[in-house]
């Protein structure tokens, strides 16, 4: 018994029957030498760690026989861009596909942006934004700069030292923002695909393999049959999915990835930030060095051209994962102890950056904290996509290649073109399309809020830092 409620008694090459919500059918299976335990398992969820861990990987091994389809129909759970991009790489490749995805605003998961009216205050609240290092992403973000999708970032950028001292990264890389703020770059991407629906807001609680289809569900509603599956998010979520799904080498590739957790400090304030020896703070972004609780600060009302006459200024400040350890709570339910612990913390670390004396920051007329619980990774198997051709099922992500958008991109553009070759090359043995279920994992180095190649100060996550975010 599968925890999922698809009974499989998996014989080499056997012919096995399965009964799932949707009634008992047949099912031709293979068992891989994939499964650790044969033990007989409760069907009950369990959602501790622990419990994730057992279920993962103690799980058999799904495997699909019935022929591929010559129209096959690709579900893809995340619309983040890594989601967003697989499903455009479908598209190109004539691969129709769904993109579920729980956002209830718009798409785009980590590219978040939050307009509050009547103001109105807009803020980038995850990604700020990019450099460009590979050609196949530059190609992309070309086209994105000639649809006035993003636009290069020429405010002043660099280090900001503890106590207000200020280096600006000079010279500096291209560097881009999306023009409206970063969902409505991901809400942009799909506006003219034809093969690709969108379902949102839409939270996938479960996978089931049946009668040579995946089935996806929304607590017990049915969400449609596809041929494959694409787990296009991570975290803890894609954990427990993934715990009883049938594709253990998937999840215990999913269970080895560890993420950070940052906190976002959204603050509008009436009049410019002060900055000693000026009127205002000489940068529109700055990587906070020597402060505890802000690792990165940036002026949104200039980086998107919000006002040209006035208004309230806008400011993201995020914080060092060091400080979302310390202060991690369960993201979707933060006690307001906390709430008011990390906003004032993080006002303090502002404060002590800008230079400014004790109690001088201005007070903001606006904040909203947030806490993103599976912020950043900060492991890698370094393979550009995962995927388990007897299983049918892909993953992609930043994690895969590093902690950026573009990460993010070319995890998507691999998974699509994997799958649109395993589908285009029947008679191939599937086998030869396994890849990266075995890969080691390494360390990420790069910001607490990612990697921005050629920037100057990128570094290394020291050891102590790196060793912190592992436990
Ligand atoms: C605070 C912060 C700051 C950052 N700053 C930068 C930066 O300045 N520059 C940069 O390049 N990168 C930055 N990043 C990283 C960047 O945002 C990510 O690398 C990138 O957005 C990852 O995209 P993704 O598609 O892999 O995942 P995600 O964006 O996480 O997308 C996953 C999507 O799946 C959805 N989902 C999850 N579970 C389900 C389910 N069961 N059913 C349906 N949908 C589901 C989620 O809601 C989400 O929309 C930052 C990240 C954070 C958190």
């Amino acid at each position: 018994m599968v925890g999922l409620g698809v009974s499989v008694s998996l014989k080499v090459g056997h012919v096995c029957s399965c009964s799932n919500g949707f009634g008992t059918v047949t099912m031709e299976a293979q068992k891989q030498k994939l499964s650790p335990s044969k033990t007989r398992r409760k069907s009950s969820y369990g959602t501790s760690r622990r419990s994730v861990l057992k279920k993962s990987f103690s799980q058999e091994q799904v495997t699909f026989t019935s022929p591929l389809s010559a129209d096959p129909l690709v579900a893809l759970i995340g619309g983040g861009i890594s989601g967003l991009i697989c499903a455009l790489f479908l598209e190109k490749r004539g691969i129709r596909s769904t993109v579920f995805d729980t956002g209830i605003h718009g798409l785009g998961g980590r590219l978040g942006t939050r307009v509050v009216d009547p103001h109105p205050l807009k803020f980038d609240h995850a990604a700020q934004f990019f450099t460009v290092s590979d050609s196949r992403f530059a190609e992309i973000v070309d086209a994105w700069m000639e649809k006035g999708l993003v636009r290069e970032w020429l405010g002043t950028v660099g280090d900001l030292n503890n106590g207000g001292e200020f280096v600006p990264f000079l010279p500096s890389p291209a560097r881009y923002v999306a023009t409206k703020g970063m969902r409505f770059l991901a809400d942009s991407l799909l506006s003219h695909s034809r093969l690709v629906n969108v379902v949102r807001p839409c939270w996938i609680s479960k996978l089931e393999p049946f009668n040579g289809m995946w089935h996806l569900s929304e607590n017990g509603k049915p969400r449609g049959e596809f041929d494959a599956i694409v787990i296009a998010h991570n975290g803890k979520c894609a954990n427990r999915l993934l715990m009883t799904s049938g594709l253990p080498l998937i999840a215990k590739q999913m269970k080895r990835l560890d993420l950070s957790s940052i906190w976002a400090l959204l603050a509008a304030f009436e009049d410019p930030l002060p900055f000693p020896g000026s009127t205002e703070v000489p940068f529109e972004g700055a990587f906070v060095r020597g402060v505890d609780s802000v690792s990165w600060m940036a002026n949104n009302t200039k980086k998107l051209e919000i006002s040209e006459c006035g208004g309230p200024h806008c400011w993201t400040f995020l914080s060092t994962a060091a400080y979302g350890k310390q202060n991690k709570v369960p993201q979707e339910n933060i006690p307001s102890a906390t709430a008011a612990k990390v906003k004032a913390g993080m006002l303090d670390g502002v404060e002590s950056a800008l230079g400014l004396s004790k109690g001088s920051l201005p007070k903001p007329l606006y904040t909203r904290l947030q806490l993103w619980g599976a912020a950043l990774p900060t492991n890698t198997p370094g393979v550009p996509c995962i995927f388990d051709p007897f299983g049918r099922a892909g993953i992609c992500g930043d994690w895969l290649l590093g902690s950026n958008i573009e990460a993010a991109v070319l995890s998507g553009i691999a998974l699509a073109n994997h799958i649109a070759d395993y589908f285009q090359s029947p008679g191939t043995d599937p086998g030869e399309f396994a890849v990266g279920l075995n890969n080691e994992f390494q360390p990420l180095e790069g910001h607490d809020i990612g990697q921005f190649p050629g920037l100057g100060s990128e570094e290394k996550m020291s050891e102590g830092q790196a060793y912190e975010l592992a436990k």
